[in-house]
């Protein structure tokens, strides 16, 4: 029997998404999903395992809640920010019948998950610029139920004007909900729209603490949103999506001490991606582009000799569906270091 077969159609042919470790490769220097080098160490009681996890830890919603500056039941709490977007497309998505607006060059889970649950895509690029493209976005509404505008952009690293999603939450009032991808936001705190909450109920803001708050393994994210839409989400959500030791661990992440840390980390990486760039703009025939997040989008000639070079040394880094450019995360000093030569030694062999 053909098991291929008897997956769903729209199965059969999805790419899947090109997940951290799934990339394959020796590297010792990991540059390609935007982790944080800092390695923080936690410690869980491990006690009360033997009860289920409440849905909703009280603890942890007033934790983010007091650090997003929302309230409580403006906040939902899901395994990554991932697991939010599909919980958005599954509660809100009509089967071949809505569609999921977004703006490449972008992050690739949007369209993996609107894929994987049959929903159709309406793909508006961004503008030469990487801002949106308002007029063809109003001209594609159309049966569209969400919009992601992800901020910082991933790949990119710019922000999205305010203005523009302004414009954009103007012309959605009572058709679609405007999701803005904060994965990045603590990078650069003061571009958050999230005072927008106040006066637009179609509005959705993602956040996670795999970034900045160095938690990746961790697989917490939160949803930020009016409270009616937080409660169509949480009858989907399933009932213990949040493991009591996650639990423990994000409550000390947002602690005070714990938030402290991670602004003079985010500061170090702030300065370390501004070092990279300068290095590399300073090299002939690169392009560097100035970006908020912890990564750095760098454009060259030709970038699959630089991508091999770095892989053949143990650097991975992250192809992008931007022509000849890759993306690097920002490592520590010495990553970043290494880095650096590895691609000046490179760019001296070609030219
Ligand atoms: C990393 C990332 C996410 C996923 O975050 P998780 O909380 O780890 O699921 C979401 N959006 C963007 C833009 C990201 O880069």
């Amino acid at each position: 029997m053909d098991l291929e077969k008897l997956a769903r159609k729209n199965i059969q042919t999805l790419t899947p998404y090109l997940s951290a470790r799934r990339i394959g490769g020796e590297g010792d220097v990991w540059l390609n999903a935007n982790e944080s080098p800092f390695d923080n160490k936690y410690s869980v009681t491990g006690e009360g395992l033997n009860r289920y996890s409440e849905c909703q830890p009280p603890s942890l919603l007033k934790a983010y809640a007091d650090y997003a500056n929302v309230s409580l039941e403006q906040v939902l709490t899901s395994r990554g920010a991932d697991e939010s977007i599909d919980l958005l497309i599954r509660t809100f998505c009509e089967v071949d019948e809505d569609h999921l607006l977004f703006c490449p060059p972008t992050y690739g889970m949007y369209r993996v998950l609107a894929k994987t649950a049959g929903i159709k895509e309406k793909i508006i690029p961004l503008t030469s610029d990487w801002q949106l493209d308002l007029t063809q976005i109003k001209k594609n509404l159309d049966k569209v139920k969400l919009i992601f505008i992800c901020s910082p952009n991933n790949p990119t690293g710019n922000l999205i004007s305010r203005d523009a999603i302004n414009a954009l939450l103007a012309m959605t009032q009572g058709k679609a909900l405007v999701v803005i991808d904060e994965a990045y936001i603590d990078f650069c705190p003061d571009a958050s729209q999230v005072d927008l909450l106040t006066h637009h109920s179609h509005l959705v803001i993602l956040r996670t603490l795999s970034k900045a708050f160095a938690l990746a393994g961790l697989r917490c994210g939160f949803t930020l949103a009016n409270p009616k839409i937080i409660q169509l989400l949480l009858k989907v959500i399933p009932p213990y999506p949040v493991p009591t030791p996650v639990v423990e661990i994000a409550c000390q992440a947002l602690s005070k001490e714990g938030v402290a840390r991670m602004k003079q980390q985010v500061n170090t990486l702030n300065v370390h991606r501004d070092f990279l760039q300068k290095k590399l703009s300073d090299l002939q025939n690169v392009i560097t582009f100035k970006g908020q997040g912890n990564y750095l989008l760098v454009k060259f000639l030709n970038a699959t000799p630089i991508f091999s070079a770095l892989w053949n040394n143990g650097i991975i880094v992250r192809k992008t569906e931007i022509q000849h450019c890759i993306r690097i995360s920002i490592g520590n000093k010495n990553e970043c270091e290494k880095t650096y030569s590895l691609i000046r030694q490179q760019i001296n062999n070609e030219y």
